[in-house]
């Protein structure tokens, strides 16, 4: 499946959306994505995993336990977890951190892979990464479904997304949306 068919499938799915939107990052974007509107199907969240799974097994990348951040992670890090045979748990955030609770453990020296549904600044991906190491764990990789950064985030492992493509984001000051006077979304968050 290339680029153009699985942006064709985000599409259909409404995941994928094109307007004003207010990033949870604060930032403004032309573009965003709603993963969670593909993700709540089962069928097409087990092919996406698949997909990325199959990236990281073609790259000989033992994996022991996959850790996602919540809640945008998880289902798309279970899915990763039953392709790959490895439990899957997920990181919250406590009062500001993104830590592991529900008594989910993992051990020191099991490789992890990290698992998002978006990456774009790459902020909850290195809290998790940070907490997987202060656990005394290694962090073996980082998949995600989109990648809106093309690449430009470096996490110091390898990674691997299905969707790569620079999305222009804008701080509210310059934003030429705001400009044209164009009435702006807050997808994600309660009406
Ligand atoms: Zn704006």
């Amino acid at each position: 499946m290339c680029q153009e068919e699985l942006k064709e499938l985000f599409k259909k799915n409404k995941a994928l959306l094109n307007g004003h939107f207010k990033l949870s990052s604060g930032l403004h974007s032309n573009t965003y994505f709603q993963s969670a509107l593909i993700l709540q199907h089962p069928k097409e969240s087990s092919k996406l995993a698949l997909k990325l799974a199959d990236k990281v097994r073609k790259d000989d990348i033992a994996v022991e336990v996959v850790v996602s951040p919540a809640i945008g992670g998880i289902i798309i890090g279970h899915e990763i977890g039953r392709v790959l045979n490895v439990r899957a748990v997920f990181a919250e955030r406590v009062d500001g951190e993104l830590l592991l609770r529900r008594s989910f453990t993992i051990d020191k020296q099991e490789r992890v892979l990290v698992v998002e549904d978006v990456i774009t600044t790459g902020l909850s991906t290195r809290e998790v990464i940070n907490t997987i190491k202060s656990i005394g764990a290694e962090v073996v990789g980082v998949v995600s479904l989109v990648d809106r950064s093309a690449g430009k985030v470096d996490f110091g492992v390898p990674r691997f997304s299905l969707l790569n493509f620079e999305v222009k984001n804008y701080k509210e000051e310059n934003c030429p949306m705001c400009k044209a006077g164009n009435a702006i979304d807050k997808p994600g968050s309660r009406k």
